[in-house]
């Protein structure tokens, strides 16, 4: 299916409202039904209708469509956030007593419902450096039900090969969960490598406004079905008419978006690598990436989101560093039009900070739609102040 049909047309039954361009936002919380023989069918698979807004919503429907087509995958499920998303497809495949392998440093909120929450109800979790398949092999015990995967991940992009992984996950009869919200479905397709579920936070590329938050679940139509019978519909964190509104138009310029900050990030990278004060710069489709062929070989491309070590000798320097940019923002997201920084030294006191330790020095700096070289003048100002005082 043509990128284009699918952001443009695919879902929009423009007969049904007027023949309006931009798709009706159906705020209801319930629909009304004619016949009992209706609602009786409702009842027992609320997945095949209108009943309530808690589960099926027309305008939530398009971009259930769009988002699946996106995927290659036969259905979708939006929630209100990433982490609702991540919940649901972990807390849907496992069960007390089972074990889960995942990535090691996934997703903040990720990391929180193995340690903290899954552990009160019996369930394990073991992490693994997951840029070797042996890694895995190891880890895998007869209880394991899941393989949690963030390829690459939103710090220091580490790549699992995922080919490898849905191979061995299949011959062990194991469900495949990535966060795939690094590349979008538009720069890497894992449910086509037959990963079982994919899942991606919207507030990222796909609003890329940031105005609103959601998160992607794709898969087979019988996995969404599972999930959205108990933990869609019982958590209640599906998405609200108008915030899937906010998506669809995002999704419109999702594929321009993400063309031209790949662009801009290419020359900022240039600026960055040939700055003195820059160590090294991280940065999957950059050669100096240690996993470089292998991020060729997976992913159509990569955007905004990068990491640099400054060389600064203390945590002062990264403060005013940070502090002395006057465009670039700093705050945590990524995937708007605004550009950001964050420092990894913001979670250390200055006592803490060891200039030798190179991931103190750490800043992750989120590319978006501003020109290139407005952001490069701003890096180059924010260099300036600290090292020519
Ligand atoms: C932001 C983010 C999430 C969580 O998404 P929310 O919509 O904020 O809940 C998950 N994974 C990655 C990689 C993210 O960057």
């Amino acid at each position: 299916m043509d990128i284009s049909f699918i952001l443009n047309e695919l879902g929009e039954d423009r007969e049904h409202y007027f023949n309006a361009v931009a798709p009706p936002i159906i705020q209801t919380s319930n629909f009304k039904v004619d016949k009992v023989d209706e609602l009786k069918k409702l009842f027992e698979d609320e997945f095949s209708g209108y009943l309530y807004s808690r589960g099926l919503n027309p305008t939530i429907e398009i971009l259930r469509k769009k988002l699946a087509a996106l995927d290659g995958a036969e259905d979708c499920l939006v929630f209100n956030s990433g982490a609702a998303a991540i919940f649901a497809s972990v807390l849907a495949n496992i069960k007390s007593g089972d074990h889960i392998v995942s990535v090691e440093k996934p997703y903040t909120w990720a990391q929180r419902m193995f340690d903290v929450v899954l552990p009160r109800f019996g369930v394990s979790t073991t992490y693994v450096d997951g840029t070797k398949i042996e890694n895995f092999e190891r880890a895998i015990l007869p209880n394991t039900a899941v393989i949690y995967l963030e390829s690459p991940n939103s710090w220091d992009y580490q790549l699992q090969d995922l080919k490898a992984v849905v191979d061995l996950a299949k011959s062990e009869n194991i469900i495949t969960i990535i966060d795939n919200s690094y590349c979008t479905p538009l720069y890497q397709k894992p449910i086509e490598l037959g990963i079982d579920i994919a899942m991606q936070t919207a507030t990222k590329y796909i609003s890329g406004h940031s105005d609103t938050l959601g998160g992607v679940l794709t898969g087979s139509k019988k996995m969404m079905k599972k999930i959205f019978d108990s933990e869609y519909l019982n958590i209640g964190s599906g998405i609200q008419p108008f915030n899937a509104w906010l998506l669809i138009r995002g999704l419109r310029t999702l594929q321009a978006r993400l063309e031209r900050i790949a662009r801009t990030t290419q020359g900022v990278l240039s600026y960055l690598k040939q700055n003195p004060k820059t160590e090294s710069v991280l940065f999957p489709l950059d050669e100096s990436f240690p996993q470089y062929e292998l991020a060729k070989k997976q992913m159509k491309g990569a955007c905004g989101l990068l990491s640099f070590y400054i060389r600064a000798r203390s945590r002062q320097e990264i403060t005013d560093f940070c502090e002395s940019l006057r465009h670039i923002m700093m705050a945590v997201s990524w995937g708007g039009h605004e550009s950001l920084i964050l420092p990894k030294c913001a979670s250390l006191t200055p006592n803490e900070f060891d200039p030798k330790n190179k991931e103190h020095r750490m800043l992750r700096l989120y590319v978006g739609l501003e020109d290139a070289d407005y952001l490069i003048s701003d890096l180059d100002n924010a260099f300036k102040k600290i090292y020519e005082r």
